[in-house]
């Protein structure tokens, strides 16, 4: 089965680095799949009470598409939301491209 810790740190994973490695400058309808991608994970995140706030909190903040910057800086407050919600401390959003997309590992 699932490991909810397991699929949650693979999960934040690919979305961080793919934020990290979202283009710069989106065209119009790379900037609108993007939105559409989150409102879709969010129905189908296999992890169901995760799915459910995922849900609401991204009803209260729209996914941000418009540039790479904005895009990283959104899900980097959305997973703060998440640690918050789980005791774990608050990221530093400032030092969300040197953790996935310059490096650093752990
Ligand atoms: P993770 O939180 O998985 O983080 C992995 C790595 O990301 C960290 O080691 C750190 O280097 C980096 N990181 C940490 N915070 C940030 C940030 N804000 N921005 C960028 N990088 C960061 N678990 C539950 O128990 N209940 C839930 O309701 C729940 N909801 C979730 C919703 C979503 C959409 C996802 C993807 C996961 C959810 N999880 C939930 C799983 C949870 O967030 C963690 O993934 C899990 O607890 C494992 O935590 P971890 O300490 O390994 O680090």
């Amino acid at each position: 089965p699932l490991d909810k810790n397991e699929l949650g740190r693979s999960t934040w994973g690919f979305l961080h680095s793919m934020a990290s490695y979202y283009p710069e400058k989106p065209t119009t309808s790379q900037s609108q799949d993007m939105a559409k991608f989150f409102n879709i994970f969010a129905q189908f995140y296999p992890c169901e009470p995760c799915a459910l706030d995922f849900q609401e909190d991204i009803k209260k903040h729209p996914p941000k598409t418009k540039s790479r910057e904005e895009l990283a800086k959104w899900l980097c407050e959305r997973h703060n939301t998440v640690n918050v919600k789980l005791g774990k401390p608050v990221f530093d959003c400032s030092k969300v491209h040197e953790r996935w997309l310059d490096g650093w590992s752990d």
